[in-house]
């Protein structure tokens, strides 16, 4: 990390500096011109051809990314040598969030941008760059990445696809990997497979290499527009000049891809909500029932506002995350430093992933409801849309897998050294001895109750803790909901004019929703932890650093509902 940039994590240990704070309404012109372009890309391109797409016309497939190629949409983030338009990753971030109009074209680019694009750029040699950069970036090109195999999604390093050097100094490569984004049509595929089987590895493999095809398309539940094949590798041969990376050292491309992955993956589930949360305000605005539109109903207001909400405050989060990874990736030079950011980011980017996917299948789940039986039938996209959606929480790493990383990063990197956790945690035990140790605010309560959650599950449990799933899983509940919550306060701190109100009581319901998560989770916590005296101890500073006072969160989501109705769209945009 350079020196001077953010930390990723610090948000737990203090005061976050509101002025320091990136959000949705502070964006550069660039930044917009770039969003208004995929936008418009998506409403007058892809979603009037969603049918296309999903009768598999691939051909079509690869035009639209062609286009996206022309627009500058790929390569948002790329350097201008190869083609890309050098933006930020704000920039990349908001590309990802306005293409969410069409989920299946959205699976097609990320995996393109993504999976392909990236790792070439932070570990391709200057041959690999010059040779696949360019054409990718354009969308001549289409790429599509294989890391999972059939026996192995989530313990993606357990692979079996095998590699054997070649005395001519390429490799020879079997297996075969399962589910892979553009199967049915890419050009060419980022592979991993294990060196004499045990050296995991990334290669770039051609579709038009000996042995490389690929296999017939899944039959799915949603993303019918979205080729999904294995890839079947036979003594594939694969010349020297495209192992990607360092023999033995895939991990390290599989894992730094995905990070910055799961973070686009949160700003597409955001900009998904966003579409839903308007897609339900005109519906509930047309439809009449006893002689009154459904939007007058005190329940549909209540769901349009809590919807709203949610997708502030994930929103709130992508904003602020992505002004920290670029802050830290001017301090630095090159893909060094942009690969150093996405690690020091991590933690966000699991954040991000989960709460993301899961406020998206919350707001589609409403969306359909609100729809009624409209809601269960073709005739409207709220059907396709809950379809597509549920794949989010199981790609990019299951959201059990991420929950799972959240606090385990965080106690390494404390471990480590890197973010003074530890310390925290046994200052605020000292404190809570003492008698004290309450926040005078909302969110430090939150956040020290999550520092309370981390330093005595490390206690309890040292070593062992990655054996204790429940336990670390509601911890991140609480982290993430703390994240949430501190991330919408301080983007509604920043807000001005009219809409400084709407955006207050979106940070109220968030917080209020985060408050009844974080006790639960700390009660389950403690329960699990301590019994008896130790318990009731437990129990009683838990209560005193939770002091929140519910606030009437009725009429916030009530008129929350009404604007949106009013504008017929999700209002913080
Ligand atoms: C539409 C689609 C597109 C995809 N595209 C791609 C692609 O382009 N490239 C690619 O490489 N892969 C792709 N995948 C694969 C995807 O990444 C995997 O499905 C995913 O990683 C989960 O792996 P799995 O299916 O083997 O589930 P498993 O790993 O078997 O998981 C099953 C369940 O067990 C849980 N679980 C597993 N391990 C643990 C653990 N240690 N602790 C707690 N719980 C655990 C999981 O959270 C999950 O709930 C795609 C999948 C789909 C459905």
């Amino acid at each position: 990390m350079a020196a001077g940039a953010a930390k990723g994590g610090a948000w737990l240990l203090g005061p976050a500096d509101p002025t320091t704070v990136l959000t949705p309404e502070h964006l550069s012109e660039e930044q917009r011109l770039i969003g208004r372009t995929a936008q418009e890309f998506v409403d007058k391109e892809v979603v009037p051809n969603i049918d296309r797409l999903e009768q598999k016309d691939w051909a079509f497939a690869r035009q639209l990314l062609r286009r996206s190629g022309e627009l500058g949409l790929l390569g948002v983030d790329a350097p201008e040598e190869f083609g890309g338009v050098g933006l930020d990753k704000t920039a990349a971030l908001i590309v990802s969030r306005n293409l969410s109009g069409s989920a299946s074209f959205s699976a097609a680019f990320g995996a393109q941008g993504n999976l392909v694009i990236t790792p070439i750029l932070l570990f391709g040699t200057p041959e690999q760059k010059a040779r696949y950069l360019p054409r990718l970036i354009a969308g001549e090109m289409v790429g599509a990445y294989a890391l999972s195999e059939s026996g192995s999604g989530s313990d993606a390093l357990g692979a079996n696809a095998r590699a054997v050097k070649l005395p001519d100094g390429g490799f020879s490569l079997n297996g075969e990997k399962m589910w892979i984004t553009n199967g049915g049509f890419a050009d060419v595929f980022v592979v991993f497979a294990k060196v004499d089987g045990e050296h995991f590895t990334a290669f770039i493999v051609e579709r038009g290499f000996p042995g490389v095809s690929t296999g017939k398309e899944e039959h799915k539940m949603g993303l019918h527009g979205s080729s999904t094949t294995p890839l079947l590798l036979q003594d594939a041969r694969v010349p020297a000049g495209n192992l990607l990376g360092e023999i033995g050292k895939g991990h390290k491309v599989a894992f730094n891809v995905l990070n910055f992955g799961r973070f686009k993956l949160g700003a597409m589930c955001v900009g998904g909500a966003a579409l839903a949360v308007g897609d339900s305000a005109r519906y509930a605005a047309s439809r009449k029932q006893f002689g009154k539109t459904i939007a007058s109903f005190g329940a549909i207001r209540h769901k349009l506002g809590e919807m709203s909400a949610r997708t502030y405050a994930v929103e709130s989060l992508l904003y602020r995350t992505a002004g920290l990874i670029d802050a830290s990736i001017a301090l630095g030079e090159g893909s060094g430093a942009v690969l150093a950011a996405m690690e020091e980011f991590a933690v966000e980017a699991s954040i991000a992933k989960v709460a993301g996917s899961e406020t998206l299948d919350f707001v589609l789940d409403e969306n359909v409801q609100i729809h009624g039986g409209n809601g269960f039938v073709r005739d409207y996209p709220a059907e396709r849309h809950y379809r597509d959606a549920r794949v989010n929480r199981i790609f990019e790493g299951t959201n059990e897998i991420n929950r799972l990383l959240i606090p385990g990063m965080l106690i390494r990197r404390s471990l480590k050294g890197d973010l003074p956790l530890i310390g925290a945690a046994r200052n605020l035990q000292d404190e809570i001895l003492s008698g004290q140790g309450s926040a005078d605010d909302t969110v430090g309560s939150f956040k020290k109750v999550a520092l309370m959650a981390l330093g005595l599950a490390m206690q309890r449990y040292g070593e062992d803790i990655a054996e204790q799933q429940e336990v670390l899983i509601a911890i991140a509940d609480i982290l993430i909901a703390t994240a949430c919550a501190e991330s919408a306060q301080l983007r509604a701190a920043a807000a001005t004019g009219q809409a400084a109100a709407f955006h207050a009581d979106a940070t109220a319901i968030v917080t209020d929703g985060a408050a009844a998560t974080i006790e639960t989770m700390a009660r389950r916590l403690l329960a699990a932890m301590a019994e008896g005296d130790t318990l009731r101890t437990h129990l009683a500073a838990l209560r005193r650093l939770l002091k929140v006072m519910p606030t009437d969160t009725v009429i916030r989501r009530r008129r929350i509902a009404d604007e949106t109705v009013r504008r017929g769209s999700y209002i913080f945009q």
